[in-house]
Parts: C-alpha cells; sequence; structure tokens
C-alpha cells in the first residue's frame, strides 16, 4: 500500500513524508470525511495548512477525490487504494453510506460511454435522499 503510494509521488518528483502518510492513513478505510474533520483529526501531528497542501497534491495526482455532496464535499481515497463503491448521501443528516456492488451498472456506465466514443478510466456517482433513519424520524 505504502510502496504504491510512494511510487506514484515519486513518479511526480514527491516524496512520501511524515505528514503526507498521515493524512493517507487517516483516509485509508473510512468513510468520506470533509477537510476540516482531517484536520482535526490530524491536529498535533500535522497543521491545517499541511492538511490542505497534502489533500490539495492528493487529489492532483489522484490518489484521493473529493465527493461534491449539496454545497460542501468530502475526501476518499480513489480506486486505486480503495474497492470501487459509489454513495448514498443523506441531505438530511450529512452521512454517506457505501451502495453495494452492482456489476451490470459499471457495465452500464462503460458502455454508455464507450457507444459515445470516449474512452471511460473512471467514475464517481453520488446518489442523494432520506438514509432509513432520517425517513422514520
Ligand atoms: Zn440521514
Ligand atoms: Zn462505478
Amino acid at each position: 500500500m505504502y510502496d504504491d503510494l510512494a511510487a506514484l509521488l515519486k513518479k511526480n518528483n514527491a516524496s512520501l513524508t511524515q505528514p503526507r502518510k498521515k493524512i493517507f492513513d487517516l483516509l485509508l478505510n473510512q468513510e468520506p470525511q470533509t477537510v476540516q474533520v482531517l484536520v482535526r483529526r490530524a491536529a498535533g501531528e500535522v497543521d491545517r495548512a499541511t492538511v490542505y497542501r497534502a489533500i490539495e497534491l492528493f487529489e492532483r495526482l489522484g490518489i484521493a477525490h473529493r465527493l461534491n455532496i449539496g454545497w460542501k464535499y468530502k475526501i476518499e481515497l480513489s480506486d486505486i487504494f480503495a474497492k470501487h463503491h459509489h454513495h448514498f448521501y443523506c441531505t438530511n443528516c450529512g452521512n454517506t453510506f457505501n451502495l453495494s456492488q452492482n456489476t451490470m451498472l459499471e457495465t452500464m456506465i462503460d458502455s454508455v460511454s464507450s457507444k459515445t466514443g470516449f474512452s471511460p478510466r473512471g467514475h464517481q456517482l453520488e446518489v442523494y435522499g432520506l438514509c432509513a433513519n432520517c425517513q422514520s424520524s
């Protein structure tokens, strides 16, 4: 995991510094998080500006990507470091949930873009609405 990360950084003339490693650890196997949450979790080890810079770099190199949900966004690791998945975003409580894997959906997205003459390398898909909890309250 760290080897892949280090190699990717190196290819782009960057190195796996301690702060970058820390931010990567905070993102690994986690639900999407806002940068504010990451800043809070890194507090004491990595300062705010460094967290923002690391996220910026991760996004630019495709290590992490942002999910636009409503007017804000959350960060999670890209498909290189996490299993490909989609999200459901609850507009009431703000929680994000992973949707279960669906091969048909994946094939369909690829074939739709191929038919249009594109060569798809990836996609993001977010579904929003109310989660089960918020529907019942
Ligand atoms: Zn909810
Ligand atoms: Zn997909």
